[in-house]
This record gives structure tokens, C-alpha cells and sequence, in this order.
């Protein structure tokens, strides 16, 4: 689903991503760890074509979506071809980022009928559907102001699903929630990777992560360091990067 090999991003003088190489397969929950200021969300935003790439190649979906190898016909990505890869691709961030002056209902079926132009029926239908997935059909006709941060963020899940995207990004969905409300986003996230979502999950809840995830990495400093099964690279870090980071989140 997502392949990186090399992959080279920096902001002006300053090199974020120093050659990042990882797989993603279908279906898996892949987990992202590391310190702050180590790329991960930089990474992400490759991924969704939020950024381009320097160098290096990456793959989103079976595409080559950027890179730059001597030999390669340079491949650039039309605004619509972007436009139409990110439809497929949901992202949810560390804030839930709901349109203030809509309902939780209207929150998700937003984008169906705006950039799908599906019909309101359709995506209301839709939109009811995964509330009650996310727990929260009773709350559909609340605006983001009457709900908790934890619901909020469930609401910003069911939006991202609402455009059935083939791959779900998480930046770090729980950070910004007091601690009582982390279950239940985390709960949603379980219900997904059950039902077969791929999923990248950039977190700091190493329980979920050993879990839930099928894979997991360690980035620092714009590398992966290591990676492996969750239960190996947490329970039996090999780096010395990777032993002193997880001393200080475990
Ligand atoms: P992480 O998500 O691991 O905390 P980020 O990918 O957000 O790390 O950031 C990595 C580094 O890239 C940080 O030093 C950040 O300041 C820098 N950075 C991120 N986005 C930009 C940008 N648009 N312009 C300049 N620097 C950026
Ligand atoms: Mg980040």
C-alpha cells in the first residue's frame, strides 16, 4: 500500500527526512514512533500529498507518486490527479479539525456531497451509519461545541471514512485528549484495523501499538532506526536510540 525507499524531504536548509525506508502491506496497522521533531508528521504529509519529496521514491497505492532516481522519467502529479489521490486516502490529526458551524451528521457527510457530489440522501444515509460505528448516533445532531474531545475526534474518524478511503493516516489522534477519553478513540481504531483498514498510526500509546499493530517503527532524526513486530521492537529494543526513547514513554 505504501512503499518508501530513500525518501529525502527538507524544508529549505533544513533536512527533515534523511532517507526513509519502510513498507506498508494491505490491511496492516503500521505503527510510527519517535521523538518530536523526528519527521513523522512530515512523512505523512508525503504520503496524502500534502508535501512533495526531494528525493528517494515513494509508492502510495501502487503508484509512484514522487521521485527523483537518475534514469526515471520524472513523474510530477497533476493538481485533479492529486485532488483525486488524496479522496483516497483519510487523514485524522492530533486536532479534530471539525467545521465549527456544522453538526456532527453534516460534519461527515460533508465531503461526500461536496467533493464526491453524492446526494444528501446518500451520504446521509452514510453519515448515520458511521456515527453509530464510532458510537455516536445519538449525538449526530450536536455541533463539535456539545461534544467531548473524544468525540470530536470519533466524528473527525467517521468523516475521514465517510469518503471510503483505501488508506487511514493518524497523527497522532490521542494526544490532544485527557486521558479518560484516549479509550474510546482507541476503541474506534480497533474496530477498524478488525475490519481490515491499512492503517499508518503515528501514536505514543504503546499498548495500542503492541496490541493492535502489525508492525512498528522507530524513527529518529529523519531515519528509521529500527522496526519489526511490535511486541519485538518494544519488548526487545536492539538500538541504543530506540532503548532510550522507549525509557522515557513506557
Ligand atoms: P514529528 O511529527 O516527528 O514531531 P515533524 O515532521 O512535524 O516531526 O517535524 C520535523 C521537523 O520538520 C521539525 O523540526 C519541524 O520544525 C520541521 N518542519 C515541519 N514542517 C515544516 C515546514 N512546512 N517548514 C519548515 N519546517 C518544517
Ligand atoms: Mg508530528
Amino acid at each position: 500500500m505504501v512503499k518508501a525507499e530513500a525518501v529525502h524531504k527538507s524544508f529549505g536548509a533544513a533536512h527533515i527526512l534523511k532517507g526513509v525506508d519502510l513498507e506498508v502491506a494491505p490491511r496492516e496497522v503500521f505503527c510510527l514512533i519517535g521523538p518530536s521533531g523526528s519527521g513523522k508528521s512530515t512523512f505523512l504529509r508525503c504520503i496524502n500529498h500534502l508535501e512533495q519529496i526531494n528525493a528517494g521514491r515513494l509508492w502510495v497505492d501502487g503508484e509512484l507518486v514522487g521521485y527523483r532516481q537518475r534514469g526515471d522519467r520524472l513523474h510530477e502529479l497533476k493538481d485533479r490527479e492529486v485532488a483525486a489521490k488524496r479522496r483516497d486516502i483519510g487523514m485524522v490529526f492530533q486536532r479534530f479539525n471539525l467545521f465549527p458551524h456544522m453538526t456532527a451528521l453534516e460534519n461527515v457527510m460533508e465531503g461526500p456531497v461536496q467533493v464526491k457530489r453524492e446526494s444528501k440522501a446518500v451520504a446521509r444515509e452514510r453519515a448515520r451509519t458511521l456515527l453509530d460505528r464510532v458510537g455516536l448516533g445519538e449525538k449526530a445532531g450536536n455541533y463539535p461545541s456539545q461534544l467531548s474531545g473524544g468525540q470530536q475526534q470519533r466524528v473527525a474518524i467517521a468523516r475521514a471514512l465517510a469518503m471510503e478511503p483505501k488508506l487511514m493516516l493518524f497523527d497522532e489522534p490521542t494526544s490532544a485528549l485527557d486521558p479518560e477519553l484516549v479509550g474510546d478513540v482507541l476503541d474506534v481504531m480497533r474496530g477498524l484495523a478488525e475490519d481490515g483498514m491499512t492503517m499508518i498510526v503515528v501514536t505514543h500509546e504503546m499498548g495500542f501499538a503492541r496490541e493492535v499493530g502489525d508492525a512498528l517503527v522507530f524513527m529518529d532524526d529523519g531515519v528509521v532506526v529500527e522496526s519489526g513486530h511490535p511486541r519485538d521492537v518494544l519488548g526487545n529494543p536492539q538500538h541504543e536510540r530506540t532503548k532510550s526513547f522507549l525509557s522515557k514513554v513506557l
